[in-house]
């Protein structure tokens, strides 16, 4: 039996010309990434896709279907941008790709530049002021845990060995990311061969009870790290977070709050903070980057400033794969020695790759030139009306926002504390109720978000509000 959920025309049946070929190709020889690949093609469809096209993929079969996800969290201005694509020819036509050990290339600096000029700023402390590039999210993680252990080993505080990470965060598939993550389906199998972690609650405001606030959650969560690091004081390289939204962890969104008390935190213990933008980079929350909103300190409203900044997925619009970690004169200062077994030896063969570069370059071209930040006020501003009646449907038990990511937490009944049984596969079933009507929405678990490239439309909003609303419908009704 293969897939029929063709009731709106959108999935076509294997055996249905060009795309039913291509997928037989493709199973005769692909292993998809995080797929159970036992349910291709029949529980879960395998949607060939041709080209893309602002919001929109276009299968090979001519359907489109509206790319609500950005493509994993990766595209910022809908695919196959031509300004970025022009940026990525041109370079290619001048230098590909050199060693970065050894060498330099303008794309790799002005890019470090322009960052560091964006980063974010705390008054009275210094400034990030050294890039060091990864090719992808999870080896950028690793970077940054890499080089705050070792600061300290340099210093002679062998001692400080362990990472503190939140609950239900989420930092990569590589070991040592997968260590700080607490996702139990991606972790719990290869445990034993992880680093131990410690894990501090999250502030998850998802977690309130009775009449507490979002507030009240960060306030609990960051009591509980409190006790974590004043248990292991002097044991602790680095706190690692996921700023604003734990995003594969289920959209899950806190007060901004957190984000000063937990520097405060670290502050007083002596540990860097290490914030994983990584998701949340480039204007997913509102602002440019989500560490920009930590609330109000001792002098009024403003951001904080991480030691160590990681980013990635957005930074080139989406195109190719390219991460950079922020870092301070004093971490860098660090590593300087006669000895090159202080020096930070880690390298990956494409760091700072010069199409990637470029690619990221002209995303922040594009940033600049089309007031980006500003204009995603007002479209997040939409996406919150158009999402607020679905709060009303019966097994909603939340619609929660933060800028340009909503998300729809699908319960029994609409109550909090109620999961549906996993075996119900509810956010699959809303999966393919979407797919079937040209949106590709990817839940996690039973969460359904948006969020897509900054260029949706009005007309694209539309269709969105109305696929969600049915495929919340169909997956949640008996
Ligand atoms: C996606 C993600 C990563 C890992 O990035 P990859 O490029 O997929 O390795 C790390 N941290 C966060 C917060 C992410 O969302």
């Amino acid at each position: 039996m293969h897939t029929s959920i063709n009731d709106a025309g959108m999935l076509t049946e294997p055996g249905d010309g060009l795309a039913a070929h291509w997928r037989e190709r493709d199973l005769a020889v692909l292993w998809h990434p995080c797929t159970q690949m036992r349910e291709h093609p029949d529980t879960m469809p395998l949607v060939p896709i041709e080209r893309g096209e602002g919001p929109w993929l276009i299968g090979r079969d001519g359907r489109r279907y509206l790319d609500a996800i950005s493509s994993w969290w990766t595209n910022l201005f809908g695919h196959s941008h031509p300004h970025i694509a022009q940026a990525i020819s041109r370079q290619a036509h001048t230098l590909e790709h050199v060693i970065l050990a050894g060498c330099s290339h303008a794309p790799a600096v002005e890019l470090a530049e322009r960052l560091l000029a964006l980063a974010p700023r705390e008054p009275g402390r210094a400034p990030l002021t050294k890039v060091f590039y990864a090719d992808n999210g999870s080896a950028g993680v690793e970077v940054a845990l890499k080089m705050a252990f070792h600061w300290f080993r340099n210093r002679g505080e062998a001692r400080r060995t362990k990472f503190v990470a939140l609950e239900g965060g989420y930092h990569g598939e590589t070991l040592g990311a997968l260590a700080v993550g607490d996702i139990p389906l991606y972790r719990r199998v290869y445990a034993p061969l992880l680093a131990e972690a410690l894990f501090a609650p999250s502030p998850d405001a998802f977690a309130r009870t009775g009449d507490e606030t979002a507030a009240d959650c960060a306030r609990r969560a960051a009591d509980g790290l409190a006790t974590l690091l004043e248990r292991h004081a002097g044991e602790v390289c680095a706190l690692i977070l996921e700023p604003r939204v734990q995003c594969a962890g289920g959209m899950r969104m806190h007060d901004p709050l957190y984000l000063r008390l937990a520097r405060e935190l670290c502050d007083r213990h002596g540990v860097f903070l290490i914030a994983d933008e990584i998701a949340v980079g480039f204007g997913r929350t509102g602002t440019m980057f989500a560490c920009e909103q930590a609330s109000a300190g001792p002098h009024g409203a403003m951001g904080i400033q991480p030691d160590l900044l990681c980013l990635s997925k957005g930074l080139t619009g989406g195109a190719l794969p390219l991460a950079a970690v922020l870092t301070t004169q004093s971490i860098y200062d660090g590593f300087l020695d006669e000895s090159r077994e202080r020096a930070f030896l880690h390298s990956h063969s494409y760091t700072g790759n010069p199409l990637a570069c470029a690619a990221a370059l002209a995303t922040l071209e594009l940033f600049e030139r089309d007031d980006v930040i500003a204009r995603n006020l007002a479209r997040a501003a939409r996406m919150g009306e158009s999402s607020l009646p679905l709060a009303g449907l019966p097994h909603v038990a939340e619609v929660r926002q933060a800028g340009m990511i909503v998300a729809f937490e699908l319960t029994q009944g609409g109550d909090r504390r109620t999961p549906f049984p996993a075996t119900a596969r509810v956010g699959l079933r809303a999966y393919r109720a979407a797919l079937a009507r040209g949106v590709l929405l990817r839940p996690l678990g039973d969460v359904l978000y948006w969020m897509p490239p900054y260029c949706l439309d009005e007309a694209a909003l539309q269709v969105l509000a109305d696929v969600t609303r049915t495929a919340i419908t169909e997956a949640t009704s008996a």
